[in-house]
């Protein structure tokens, strides 16, 4: 492992308006590991992942990027390897998957080895793809542009199990390559099983952290006391 973290915040605080969502919150995600950042509806996951890339202003502690500190907004720390597979897919419709790969500046060629499903749809326009093909593209998007950190807000939300198998199965495929990557799902069980470690959120605080190998193991336990609101 490299010696320092491509991310990490030390009691960072972000809301909106003024109001606190996330708390005083410690996390890291190192090259290579799978992180999953686990939490009740409304516990604050959306809202993590925003203030650490920069969309949302931190209201206290810090993030660093590559071990120093920043507070540059997502489109300049997407030149620097940081990128953001949104929870909605994020294709243009009227291009085709090509063009759209091609929009994530890079190589298309890189993303289609982690994800050769697309390559028979290349000419196809992104609109004519199903809802799974267009998240997988959205994901092979973000890949093109070869992030070193790659944060994902609910990839999986409303698509058949088996697409959600590909996307995770995807997204440890690009951790084993060496990109960080840290993961919102709902999907918990099947998270745990892509992830080296987790954090569990509650009410805008990191309650738990562990191997997402021992988590998996107390499953039960904390859904129950953690996961359930
Ligand atoms: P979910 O799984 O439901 O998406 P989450 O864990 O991602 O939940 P967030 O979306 O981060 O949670 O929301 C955390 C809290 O922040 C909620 O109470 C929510 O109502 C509030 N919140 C989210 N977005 C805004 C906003 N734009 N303005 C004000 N409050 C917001």
């Amino acid at each position: 492992q490299p010696a320092q973290p491509l991310l990490s915040a030390s009691s960072m605080s972000a809301g909106y308006g003024g109001v606190p969502v996330v708390r005083d919150m410690d996390l890291e995600v190192r090259a290579g590991e799978v992180v999953a950042l686990l939490g009740a509806n409304g516990a604050g996951k959306t809202t993590t992942l925003l203030a650490l890339a920069g969309v949302l202003p931190i209201s206290g502690g810090e993030v660093a990027w590559l071990g120093r500190t920043s507070r540059a907004p997502l489109h300049l720390r997407a030149r620097a390897g940081l990128g953001f597979v949104p929870e909605s897919r994020a294709v243009i419709p009227s291009l085709t998957t090509m063009e759209n790969l091609r929009l994530g500046r890079g190589d298309p060629e890189a993303a289609l080895e982690l994800l050769p499903e697309l390559k028979p749809l290349l000419k196809r326009r992104a609109g004519l793809l199903s809802g799974g093909e267009q998240q997988i593209l959205t994901l092979a998007r973000v890949l093109a542009a070869q992030p070193r950190l790659l944060l994902a807000d609910e990839m999986s939300l409303g698509l058949a199990p088996m697409i959600v198998q590909r996307l995770l199965s995807a997204v440890r495929d690009a951790a084993n390559s060496g990109i960080g990557v840290l993961i919102v799902e709902q999907q918990v069980r099947n998270v745990l099983a892509v992830a080296d470690r987790a954090y569990v959120l509650r009410r805008g605080k990191i309650e738990l952290e562990g191997k997402a190998a021992e988590l998996a193991g107390r499953l039960e336990e904390i859904e129950a006391t953690y996961l359930t609101g």
